[in-house]
């Protein structure tokens, strides 16, 4: 927690440094919620680590029945470069909390961020608890060749698998916390002002460079139209008449992505209803809206990761929940929706990793609910309770004693066996 009191000014300044994050977005999205998370886990520490004694049956009447909380031993925490401090720290807090020793590798494409983690983690830390190892692809290989005891990933689908491959090896057990193309479904029932400012702030926080920012919208050509119209005074209200002045909008990370996205809204160029101005030279992609965007478009292959949001038009609930079921199994599902038979047929018929009913985002601020995807979005959980819990090995101990009693009603196992004993 000194680390982060002591050190608040320069983890917002290297978020600013990596992505032009402002100071609302870096507080809100990384340095707050890494404080609450830690105090969270100091308060309930205790009790968490705490043996359990879970309830047992009459066979077991005189013996103890013990849940024990050990530590896997040696954790791989693997970062991404989006959120560089909070997917790197909160994993390695939880590692730590759960009493492992942790190796951490931040993402080399946040130069300033790592470069804080680099400097701070052995200044205030167990040097022989948690080292810190630099490096890309190449220095990732060599280190996942060693055998870990538990893996802790964020990051793409493909590495992921690769990961996963090299884990497989030593049967190491591992966290994938991976992305995906995220759908929002919008009804006509919903106040589509609150909607708008809602679905377009998860988009647009970090310039969409966020997992589980909505990745396109799904709702009918009427709702399609109502969306427009409220997005365009939205945006002029948050960014102005030209947003590349806003200060609160972030840069793409590096030129490779930014010429990704570049070409997807070159791709797109006959759909865009809002938006669409992009530099080069500040790596500055426009909030952009695109309309009447099919499944098979360029834009609805991969997950975008930018700010540039489609819509594709569905006629109901029951095409949207369609269009979802065809393709891979998201990290989030928004539905915006106020009737509840609407959003029960949504949860009960598709999967994802999570969900949230009316708004985006902020299901990630809620401790108690397990954060994770499922399917090509990822494997296992996190936040919370769930992050001890996922570092933890739950050791499952029955003791015995010596009484008299508990031994003749045990003797049934012992031979010569007959019908008699087992009494049938
Ligand atoms: P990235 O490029 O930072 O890569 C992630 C990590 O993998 C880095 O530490 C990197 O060094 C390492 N890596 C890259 N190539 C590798 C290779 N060939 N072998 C071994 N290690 C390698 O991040 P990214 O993958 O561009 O991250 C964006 C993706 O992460 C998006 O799909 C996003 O949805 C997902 N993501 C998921 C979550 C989540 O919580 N589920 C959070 C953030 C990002």
């Amino acid at each position: 927690m000194r680390m982060y009191t002591e050190n608040h000014n320069e983890m917002v300044a290297a978020l600013a440094k990596d992505l032009r994050r402002s100071k609302t977005e870096a507080v809100l999205l990384e340095t707050q919620y890494l404080m609450t998370d830690l105090k969270n886990m100091l308060n309930n520490l205790d009790s968490w680590a705490k043996p359990e004694r879970p309830s047992k049956g009459f066979v077991n009447m005189l013996d103890d029945v013990v849940i024990y909380k050990e530590p896997y031993g040696v954790a791989l925490v693997i970062g991404a470069w989006n959120y560089p401090l909070q997917l790197l720290l909160l994993p390695m807090a939880g590692a730590i909390a759960a009493g492992n020793v942790v190796v951490v590798k931040p993402s080399e494409l946040a130069e300033a961020s790592t470069q804080f983690v680099v400097e701070m983690l052995p200044r205030y830390l167990d040097n022989d608890a948690v080292i810190v190892v630099e490096g890309g692809p190449e220095e990732t290989t060599e280190l996942l060749k060693q055998k870990f005891d538990y893996i802790f990933y964020t990051g793409g689908t493909n590495v992921g698998k690769i990961v996963y491959a090299a884990a497989t090896k030593h049967l190491t057990p591992v966290t994938l916390e991976l992305g995906g193309k995220s759908p929002t479904y919008i009804d006509g029932t919903v106040n589509i002002e609150v909607t708008a400012k809602r679905v377009l702030w998860g988009k647009f926080i970090n310039s969409g460079q966020t997992c589980i920012a909505p990745d396109y919208v799904l709702c009918s050509k009427e709702v399609q139209e109502k969306f427009v119209n409220a997005a365009r005074n939205v945006l002029k209200e948050w960014y102005g008449e030209d947003p590349q002045k806003s200060p609160d909008l972030c840069r793409i990370i590096n030129s490779r992505h930014f010429s990704r996205l570049q070409a997807l809204i070159e791709a797109s160029k006959d759909k865009i209803a809002i938006g669409g101005q992009t530099d080069p030279r500040e790596r500055f992609i426009e909030p952009t809206i695109l309309t009447n965007v099919k499944g098979t478009d360029k834009i609805m292959e991969d997950e975008i990761f930018g700010p540039i949001l489609p819509i594709v038009p569905v006629e109901n609930a029951y095409e949207a929940i369609k269009f979802i079921n065809s393709r891979e199994k998201p990290l989030t599902l928004y539905v915006f929706s106020t009737s509840k038979d609407v959003v029960a047929n949504i949860v009960d018929n598709t999967s994802s990793g999570g969900m949230c009913v009316n708004d985006t985002v902020m299901q990630m601020g809620v401790e108690t609910l397990p954060f994770g995807g499922v399917g090509s979005s990822g494997i296992g959980a996190y936040h919370g309770k769930t992050t001890f819990d996922t570092f933890t090995h739950q050791k499952s101990c029955l003791i015995k004693n010596f009484s008299p009693i508990g031994e003749k009603l045990g003797s049934i196992r012992y031979p010569p066996y007959s019908d008699k004993k087992l009494n049938r």
